[in-house]
């Protein structure tokens, strides 16, 4: 289906305010910490306005007031909460531009990425809104005479997340919808890096109804995830953003006792088989290592081309390169924005370097791209690196930019090999013709969510989201039925309404028959 092109507000940094502050008890607050970092607008390279970073006190503040509105919020008839989440779901549907101006600001995404991304968090809002359904429990009449037995599902309380930079508004919308459906408040800390969108949101959810207390945002840096992840009144942490800080919010948020699901790095890979139709791989393959880029979690980074398939492969892909329109976010023809940072552009552009240094060949090198120094955007242009081996660099880590590396190999199971020895496992994609070989590459691969023909294969919000491995640190995966599963604790309930005439004295154990 082919997209058009909409136009999204701009929002000039004056508009947003000189300071990104918390919103706590229902109400934007001002930070009182004195610390605070620099939100960049990636466009035009210039600090478009600040963040408050928490302190402690702070932290606590937020906490304090999500526990004081937990007890009448989970007391909330379903009724009424499904009516807040239809409104909430209505508001930002309605104001979906506006969500997507403030990621354009801060990000740097262009239109279509920006709203793509507004479009599939409101698939979660969506599916919280069936709330009542989810949270039906079992029932089992007369287990024994006269006995049923029941389960519900409740709230767990203070519920947190902790969001990384590239999805701004979907990431906090995965969590924080069926958060508060199942009754829980919730405190939200997004990344430093654009936070706007979050106290958006807020205010959204404010107008939509939502209880003083019951959403909150502190913005900050390790100061305040420390102090959540401590904090006795939290009763869990979803987080998403790299590796290294995922395995920390598990490890020291399990320590504290609460409940972790952590989301981590990726590094996906797209396997083509010989008989592929090489046009539309390279269609993929374009578009998902280079669409928001590069800066997915689900972007394929590197395609493994199964024999004949490479060169013509790579030239196909090489082809469509020049024709990607970079540029920034305001204009509605831009296909690829700048990066989030100079440091993050600085850093991607140097694996250009180093993969040549270690032997690969560089087919398309974006490292000069001319919009870096007219605009003093923080742009880079697409990279292609062929003949990629996995002990390089560029195929060790998660670049996160617009560089594609291709790693050329003789079979099937030499490229499954590969995928399954990388220590990441969020998503992969084969490319095949053959129904037979794609169905054995499901069975096999050791990856969370796997796409056939399908580059980008996100979960839709029925279902869950997580990959495998360094992926993701916990049990349950994110959003979708397995979110619901996060969010509350099930209660088991054995019940006997008897004729008290029959009542006596035990001592055995219970049994059903
Ligand atoms: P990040 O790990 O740097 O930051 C994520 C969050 O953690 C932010 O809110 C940040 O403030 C906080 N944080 C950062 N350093 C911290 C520290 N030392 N102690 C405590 N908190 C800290 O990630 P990022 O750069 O914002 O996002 C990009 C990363 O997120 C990539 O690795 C990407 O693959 C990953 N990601 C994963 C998924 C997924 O679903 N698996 C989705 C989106 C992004």
């Amino acid at each position: 289906m082919t997209q058009v092109a909409e136009t999204i507000p701009a929002r000039a940094a004056a508009e947003l305010g000189p300071t990104v502050n918390h919103w706590i008890g229902g109400r934007r607050v001002e930070g009182t910490s004195g610390r605070r970092g620099p939100v960049f607008d990636p466009a035009r390279g210039v600090i478009a306005h600040e963040v408050d970073f928490a302190s402690v006190a702070e932290v606590d503040a937020a906490v304090a007031a999500a526990q004081a509105a937990f007890p009448s919020w989970r007391a909330t008839s379903l009724s009424r909460r499904t009516e807040i989440l239809f409104r909430i779901r209505n508001l930002v549907e309605t104001h979906r531009k506006e969500i997507a101006g403030l990621l354009t600001a801060e990000h740097g995404k262009v239109p279509s990425d920006a709203l793509g991304e507004v479009a599939r968090g409101l698939e979660n809002l969506e599916f919280a809104c069936g709330i009542p359904h989810l949270l039906k429990g079992g029932f089992s009449e007369q287990v024994s005479t006269g006995i049923d037995v029941y389960q519900i599902r409740q709230p767990i309380g203070v519920a947190v997340g902790i969001t990384p930079f590239n999805f701004p508004a979907m990431v906090p919308m995965w969590m924080f919808g069926n958060a508060i459906a199942c009754g829980n408040t919730f405190i939200l800390k997004p990344s430093e890096k654009d936070p706007s969108a979050s106290l958006y949101l807020a205010e959204l959810l404010k107008e939509a109804g939502v209880p003083d207390g019951v959403f909150n945002v502190i913005n900050g840096d390790k100061v305040a995830v420390d102090r959540l992840l401590e904090h006795p009144d939290v009763a869990s942490v979803s987080f998403v953003g790299s590796t290294p800080i995922a395995r920390y919010i598990y490890e020291t948020g399990t320590r504290n006792g609460k409940r972790v699901q952590a989301l981590g790095g990726a590094k996906n890979h797209m396997l083509v088989l010989p008989d592929a139709d090489i046009e539309m791989a390279a269609d993929a393959a374009v578009s998902a290592a280079y669409g928001s880029a590069g800066e997915r979690c689900m972007a394929v980074a590197t395609v493994v081309a199964v024999g004949a398939v490479a060169d013509p492969l790579v030239e196909a892909i090489a082809a469509r390169l020049p024709k990607i329109k970079i540029g920034p976010g305001t204009d509605p023809s831009a296909e690829m924005g700048p990066l989030v940072t100079r440091q993050h552009r600085d850093k991607v552009a140097s694996y250009l370097d180093g993969a040549k240094a270690q032997g690969a060949r560089i087919v398309a090198d974006g490292r000069e791209h001319p919009l870096y120094r007219e605009s003093e955007g923080y742009f880079l242009g697409t990279s292609l690196i062929d003949d990629v081996t996995p002990t390089m660099d560029c195929y060790r880590d998660e670049i996160f930019g617009p560089v594609l590396t291709v790693t050329r190999v003789d079979t099937y199971d030499e490229g499954l090999r590969l995928v399954n020895e990388n220590p990441y496992g969020n998503g992969t994609a084969i490319f095949t013709r053959d129904g037979g070989a794609a169905r054995q590459y499901q069975f096999d691969v050791n990856v969370g969510m796997v796409g056939i023909n399908v580059p980008v294969p996100v979960p839709v919000a029925y279902y869950s989201f997580g990959g495998w491995k360094a992926s993701l640190f916990g049990d349950l995966h994110m959003y979708g039925p397995e979110g619901i599963q996060f969010y509350t604790r099930a209660k088991v309930v054995t019940a006997r309404w008897p004729d008290p005439g029959t009542s006596k004295v035990d001592l055995g154990f219970p049994r059903t028959r």
